[in-house]
């Protein structure tokens, strides 16, 4: 496995390999990521993958600085992955001693929901998805559907830019219990990942009321913010007190377009259920498509 950590080091690896598969990541690597480098391998000879937290996509509140770098961990899981390449550069290696802001949007598709609570993010997230895709030069390059909304904005980019690079979106992967894996669940202490249970929990009874035939959008985000919050009265007569402490504050819940992702209200076509929520201190996201 080539491990680089500068841009010629990575061009001139890359350069022996042929057709390369490329995953970018901001590392904390988990069963997540393996996934989709496993999904790599498939799609091509070579698999590249970066791991590079990127502080132009992270807001001035958020979590760049303590966000987790376990490196040494992250090259092994890589390595047993069966990677070919692995770019590690360093912001500076990336964005030079004085940076100069680059903006790539679409709005239409960076606007409406994380795009609302995370003002810049998508621009940051172009932007080095951009500088890595010509480092990299990769024929393929698989993105997790967990960021359902990065996905449609990345691909968005490579069509209107006309890079060569095929786009392959990787369903959600889960713990059992249905936790939607994340490098920021290992903030959550034990009651607060059961409390965090609750999102998936509630997509997936949303999906059900879906399949029983419910078609307006307003009563299946009811159930979610529910179960999200479940009213007063009903947390004291259950036996969750102690989780029932825990702070969750919803981003937002909502239904639309799996592909404008502009809102739907009664669902006629693949529809996109999301929730952005913070469980504790932790911003978690999940989301599923639901089609008729
Ligand atoms: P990150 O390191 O969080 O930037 O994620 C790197 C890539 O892995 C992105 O394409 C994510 O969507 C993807 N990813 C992260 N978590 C999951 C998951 N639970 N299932 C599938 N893909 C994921």
């Amino acid at each position: 496995m080539h491990i680089t950590h500068t841009i010629p080091d990575c061009r001139s690896a890359r350069a022996s390999l042929g057709r390369v598969a490329f995953v970018p990541t901001m590392g904390a690597l988990h069963e997540g990521h393996l996934t989709l480098m496993r999904h790599a391998k498939s799609l091509a000879d070579h698999v590249a993958v970066s791991i590079f937290v990127n502080p132009t996509q992270f807001g001035p509140k958020e979590d760049f600085n303590k966000y987790p770098r376990p490196i040494e961990a992250d090259l092994a899981r890589c390595e047993s992955a069966g990677v070919d390449l692995v770019f590690n550069p360093t912001p500076a290696e990336m964005y030079g001693q004085q940076p100069m802001p680059v903006v790539i949007d679409l709005p239409q598709l960076t606007d409406p929901l994380e795009g609302r609570h995370r003002p810049g993010h998508f621009r940051g997230v172009c932007q080095v998805v951009a500088k890595l895709f010509n480092i990299v030069q990769p024929n393929a390059a698989i993105f997790g559907l967990k960021d359902y909304q990065q996905f449609c904005v990345l691909r968005g980019m490579v069509e209107q830019l006309n890079f060569p690079i095929e786009m392959v979106g990787h369903p959600t992967v889960r713990e059992p219990d249905g936790l939607a894996m994340s490098s920021r669940n290992q903030y959550l202490s034990t009651d607060e990942r059961r409390r965090a249970l609750s999102i998936s929990r509630a997509l997936f009874t949303a999906r059900d009321q879906f399949t029983e035939g419910i078609r307006q959008t307003q009563r299946l985000l009811a159930t979610i913010q529910n179960i999200l919050l479940p009213p007063a009265a009903a947390t004291a007569l259950g036996n969750s007190s102690e989780l029932g402490r825990i702070p969750v504050s919803i981003d937002y819940v909502a239904s639309v377009d799996a592909r404008t992702l502009q809102p739907v209200e009664r669902i006629e076509k693949p529809t996109l259920l999301a929730i952005a929520a913070r469980v504790g201190a932790t911003r978690l996201i999940d989301n599923i498509v639901i089609t008729p």
